[in-house]
């Protein structure tokens, strides 16, 4: 903390100041703060795991230890890595080369997504139809795109320019690493750029993507195949392995009438280039070191990480993304305790009860919406710590020696898991992040809130810690969780998960009054001189924490510390409450990794989701005495009530 700030001027000072100076980021990072800290603690943890499979010579065929132990130790493996090169795209590079007619190029998409290889041209995915939650459904989305945002290719300030000339660099130089001649894979850079360029300028923006009604566009397959002459999209959905559907989702119709047209003003030659690169740039992170560190050059570009993070460290997040589930079976029997799942349902239910209080309160919504507000709330479905059903990978072949094939393989096969959940009931069971994961989410379709074991860890949760420090922590991230089921997106769905309005026009009125007001606050928030928080694109994130943040409150307050007014270390109970929160937020970011999530990252930065909430609550004025004439005192009638 720095006790020579005054709370009421600078809370996230106040309560970070110190911790801010003497951490400073580590080179292979690119923000360090309370998430980071506790993120490097899990992947150490993994490490052990993993060291320990890997090096487990008697593990039985077949087994966890021997499937995640080996699939560890091939990428570890940089001596064979090395000497390969890039052998292992040489054939997909002479194929996606050599397409002859717009038939083969589409093929080729489809081949390359089906495969595990890239994911060029568009965005495809099987999910709930949010209208007919019961119905797993083919849908497809905008992208074909390389650089984080569209803002990228389509802004020209200093900062978007230098990223841009970084990005042709790096695709010049990932040609040139296969043999192409330098002029030519110049050449190259500008063809994929301006391609990429002509679907960013079809993309929605990421404010607009968060309509869920807009982005609510159902075609009868037959029917989005006139929208788009060059594509029939019956045999390629089949090329996809998608059959037997006759109809589909679309985010954004406009960006697949745009591809459309770019099908045939495109030249063929240019697809050629621009199916090898995307076969390149999805594989270089896998190539010899000639590849990897041409990526991490641009990455630095993007990011402003100073060094490489280590290859134990890549190679333990590439085992969780690629095959969690099994990692995750032995990260909980090692790591997780029964006894921080029994407190996280005590925590929970605690949560849900104050929600209620709350909701019941609310002097702005009508009896007849509160209702429903409380069925939904009444309906959500926790889960916490692992998924009670493992995925098994069956068939996923992994091999000890061929690390390539083994990242190839694993992409097939979530693709084929993927696919093969059409025509099937919803599969409950499912979670969308893995056992070691430092974060929580909330599906509006599952109407489902999860917290994995990876974060019911200090300094979100502490078993031994006060209550004022669990519900400033983790208690506050169940509120966030269940805010997203009432924030500006998750509100439009009802208790059973469906896209349908349940509120009376008047009371929608009334939300959408206060959710802009919410957005105005944050957007008056600067981030690097002239950069703002986008108070739009955070919406969801800030109601999450603006509701979720008074729920922990309220239930904060039903336990006995919370009603005593014990000193712990000098501080109230409710002083502790917001201080839990302020450090849970505590964060030093690089500039260039700043500027970056505020235009990618629906979160609002650490520094302003420390202050945002509490400078709407009543209580963090007078648990800090804050007064008028404090810099972030706001006027009693001002303050943003929502939840
Ligand atoms: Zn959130």
């Amino acid at each position: 903390m720095d006790l020579t700030v005054k709370p009421g001027d600078d809370f996230y000072q106040y309560a970070n100041g110190v911790w801010l100076k003497n951490n400073p980021i580590p080179a292979k990072e690119t923000r360090w703060g309370s998430f980071n800290v506790l993120r490097d603690f899990n992947i150490n943890a993994v490490k052990t795991i993993l060291n320990e499979s890997a090096e487990n010579k008697n593990a039985a065929p077949g087994s966890l230890e021997k499937r995640v132990g080996d699939f560890y130790a091939s990428g570890m493996d940089s001596a064979t890595i090395e000497k390969l090169g890039y052998t292992p795209i040489k054939a997909d590079l002479k194929r996606a080369g050599s397409v002859k007619d717009l038939k083969a190029v589409l093929n080729e998409v489809a081949l390359l997504k089906t495969s595990g290889t890239a994911s060029p041209m568009f965005g495809f995915y099987v999910g709930q139809d949010r209208k007919n939650v019961e119905n797993m459904i083919p849908q497809l989305s905008q992208g074909g795109t390389t650089l984080p945002d569209r803002d990228y290719y389509l802004k020209d300030d200093a900062r978007s320019k230098k990223i841009q000339e970084a990005y042709k660099t790096y695709i010049t130089k990932l040609f040139t690493l296969t043999g192409v001649p330098q002029a030519t894979a110049e050449k190259n850079a500008e063809t994929i750029f301006s391609l990429e360029k002509k679907l960013a300028e079809a993309q929605m923006s990421r404010v607009e993507m968060r309509d869920p009604y807009k982005t609510y566009n159902k075609f009868a397959v037959a029917e989005l195949s006139k929208t788009t002459p060059n594509i029939d999209w019956k045999p390629l959905m089949a090329k996809m392995k998608v059959t037997g559907q006759d109809t589909i989702l679309v985010s954004n119709p406009k960006f697949f009438t745009e591809l459309n047209s770019l099908l045939t003003s495109t030249p063929i030659a240019d697809w050629q280039t621009y199916l090898q690169w995307n076969v390149l740039k999805s594989a270089a992170p896998y190539l010899s070191s000639a590849f990897v560190d041409a990526n991490f050059a641009f990455t630095q570009t993007l990011s402003g990480q100073k060094v490489q993070t280590p290859r134990w460290q890549r190679m333990s997040s590439l085992t969780d993304n690629a095959i969690g589930e099994l990692l995750g079976q032995l990260y909980v029997k090692k790591y997780f305790k029964p006894e921080a799942k029994a407190r996280m349902n005590e925590m929970i239910s605690n949560l849900v009860k104050a929600y209620e209080i709350r909701i019941k309160g609310l002097e702005w919504m009508s009896d007849e919406t509160k209702e429903k507000a409380l069925a939904k709330l009444h309906a959500f479905k926790p889960k916490v710590g692992y998924p009670d059903k493992w995925k098994d990978y069956k068939g996923l072949a992994i091999n000890r020696n061929t690390f390539f094939e083994n990242v190839r393989n694993s992409g097939k096969w979530s693709y084929d898991d993927m696919v093969s959940q059409l025509g099937k009931p919803v599969d409950r069971t499912k979670w969308g992040m893995t056992p070691p994961t430092v974060n929580a989410y909330y599906s509006p379709v599952m109407n489902e809130i999860v917290f994995p074991a990876g974060i019911l860890q200090f300094p979100f949760f502490d078993p031994n810690a006060d209550d004022a420090v669990n519900y400033g922590g983790i208690g506050a991230v169940i509120g966030h969780e269940i805010s997203h089921g009432f924030d500006d997106s998750g509100s439009q769905y009802d208790k059973d998960g469906t896209l349908r309005n349940w509120w009376t026009p008047e009371d929608l009125t009334r939300f959408k009054e206060r959710a802009n007001s919410l957005a105005r606050q944050f957007d008056a928030y600067t981030v690097l001189d002239t950069i703002h928080v986008n108070g739009k694109l955070t919406l969801g994130e800030n109601i999450g924490d603006l509701g979720g943040l008074n729920a922990a409150y309220e239930a904060f307050k039903m336990t006995k510390q919370g009603q005593s007014n014990e000193l712990i270390d000098g501080f109230t109970p409710d002083q502790r409450f917001f201080l839990a929160w302020a450090q849970v937020w505590r964060m030093n970011i690089r500039p260039e990794t700043a500027a970056q999530l505020i235009i990618t990252d629906p979160h609002s930065p650490g520094e302003y989701r420390t202050i945002g909430a509490p400078v709407n609550m009543d209580a963090w004025y007078k648990a800090f005495d804050v007064k008028p004439g404090d810099k972030l005192y706001i006027k009693p009638e001002d303050r943003i009530r929502i939840w």
